[in-house]
């Protein structure tokens, strides 16, 4: 039998779980205890893992016996009814003080509900966003956890064994409370959906207006991730371009069905940001994106109703440069808006969140890793309360020197017939941020007009209304 005690646990070891175990138990000072419902596969992790000398339990009294006090253990199961169950077997059976994560990709709202009724047994409960999958969690993800203070003392250094590092730096921090980690990770997500939008956008430009070959592609892609794109989507980008596929001998990107699937985390930041009243636009064009393209029975149908495509225009000698152009500024709208979000969500929830820990910790190990973080993370050590990442001086200067390119960009691109709703719509939240006067106020003459709901004037105070029409 086995006499040792385990100061972290593990339940759930599927793919996301035994890497995370196995990520553990190789960091100094951990002993990791594991356990899965089904224990056919807590033994083939054992079989194929000797190395990680696991403590392993077949029953979940086993297993939590074998943990050291306070006692840790972290899900990686099934997200929504199977995390509610295992958290319940957990919570029957631990004692005040101990501390249960779960690091699924749960709905902060739910993390939210489970942190209350835990605390209000007794119990710590910290919910955490782990970016970087199965590669990150074996190797060293981007970890954002939520929780109270109290947890994150005992937690915070086993999670900064695990984590990625970057310029010397573990990429976990406590990021508030409650579901403060699960929200920052549902907006991770949501710019990861507005990146690889844009990243397709540019793609497709460059392909079906530019005339560029596939190959020459991975050469592009391959170079702007030596720039100031710099990052882990724009490099597999370039690997993706490069697979040929193994059967017809074409690139498998034109073997790949166009139509793109999600798991939803997108949708929840679209959902969220329109009701705290943030314009995400930039995700939004990208959760639609890939709705449009799933809908082949629409697409056939206005296909084949469209008698003449336009012809493209030609292209200025600069338009790959122009392209790149246009992908970083519209990439700079997409983060603005993402951090946007989470300014509204830490005021609506209660949240003391910091931006530019935050950026910090998404510089590798995650998905939306970059180069680019690094001036994220500048903008926000000169000013924290900046008011958009567009007027940070570094951003404000990319935007503007590569504007007249993206403006060229979303010209050719409409005068093409080529859609590109990510950079269109990023440089229409740009302009409208920019104008003097927006027609709103026409929108508040209408409004006014139909349902009398009155208006503010730009002469003097107060709240007015008309009487618009003699005859109403
Ligand atoms: P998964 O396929 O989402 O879930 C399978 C695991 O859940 C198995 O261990 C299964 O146990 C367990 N399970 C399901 N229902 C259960 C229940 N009612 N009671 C007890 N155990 C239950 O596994 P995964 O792909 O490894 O993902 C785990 C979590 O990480 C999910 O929340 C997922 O959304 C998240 N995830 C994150 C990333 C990322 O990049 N961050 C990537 C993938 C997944 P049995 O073996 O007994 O069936």
């Amino acid at each position: 039998t086995d006499n040792r005690s385990a100061n972290i646990g593990v339940v759930g070891l599927a793919v996301m779980g035994s890497n995370l175990a196995r990520n553990l138990a190789s960091r100094e000072g951990n002993t990791v205890a594991v356990y899965n419902r089904t224990y056919a596969r807590t033994e083939e992790l054992l079989t194929e893992h000797p190395e990680a000398g696991f403590i392993a339990s077949e029953t979940i009294d086993d297993f939590v016996a074998t943990l050291a006090k306070p006692r840790t253990a972290i899900i990686m199961v099934q997200a929504g009814k199977g995390t509610d169950a295992v958290i319940e077997q957990l919570a029957e059976r631990f004692e005040p003080g101990d501390i249960i994560v779960d690091g699924g990709n749960a709905n902060f709202n739910d993390t939210i509900r489970r942190e209350r009724e835990l605390r209000e047994r007794g119990l710590n409960f910290v919910g955490t966003g782990i970016s970087g999958g199965e590669e990150g969690a074996l190797n060293g993800p981007s970890i954002m956890p939520g929780g109270s203070a109290e947890a994150w003392e005992t937690l915070g250094p086993i999670l900064k064994s695990i984590a990625a590092v970057a310029e010397g730096e573990p990429c976990v921090t406590h990021v508030g409370t409650d579901g403060a980690g699960h929200f920052v990770k549902m907006v991770h997500n949501g710019i990861e959906y507005a990146d690889m939008q844009l990243i397709a956008e540019a793609y497709d430009l460059l392909r079906r207006v530019g005339g560029l070959s596939v190959e020459q592609l991975v050469d592009v892609f391959k170079d702007w991730n030596s720039g100031d794109l710099e990052s882990y989507l724009i490099e597999i980008t370039a690997e993706v371009l490069a697979k040929k596929d193994a059967e017809t001998g074409s690139p498998l990107v034109d073997v790949i069905l166009d139509e793109a699937g999600s798991k939803g985390t997108g949708v929840w930041t679209v959902q969220n940001a329109l009701g705290l009243g943030i314009p995400v636009s930039g995700i939004g064009e990208a959760v639609f994106a890939r709705a449009v393209s799933s809908k082949p029975a629409q697409r056939g149908a206005v296909r084949s109703t469209v008698t003449s495509r336009p012809k493209a225009p030609e292209v200025p000698d600069t338009f790959v440069d122009d392209v790149r152009a246009a992908l970083y500024a519209s990439k700079v709208v997409a983060y603005a808006q993402g951090f946007d979000l989470i300014v509204a969500g830490a005021k609506e929830y209660g949240w003391d969140i910091d931006l530019g820990a935050l950026a910090k910790i998404w510089r590798a190990g995650c998905i939306i890793r970059a180069r680019f973080l690094n001036r994220i993370v500048d903008a926000y050590a000169t000013k924290p309360d900046l008011e958009t990442l567009l007027v940070d001086p570094y951003f404000a200067d990319a935007v503007s020197s590569g504007e007249d390119a993206w403006r060229r960009v979303v010209g050719i691109a409409a005068a093409s017939g080529v859609p590109a709703p990510g950079f269109s719509s990023a440089l229409a939240y740009f302009d409208s941020l920019a104008a003097d006067r927006l027609p709103a106020a026409l929108i508040q003459g209408q409004r006014d007009f139909f349902g009398a709901h009155t208006y503010k004037r730009v002469d003097k105070d107060g709240t007015f209304h008309t009487l618009w029409s003699d005859d109403r």
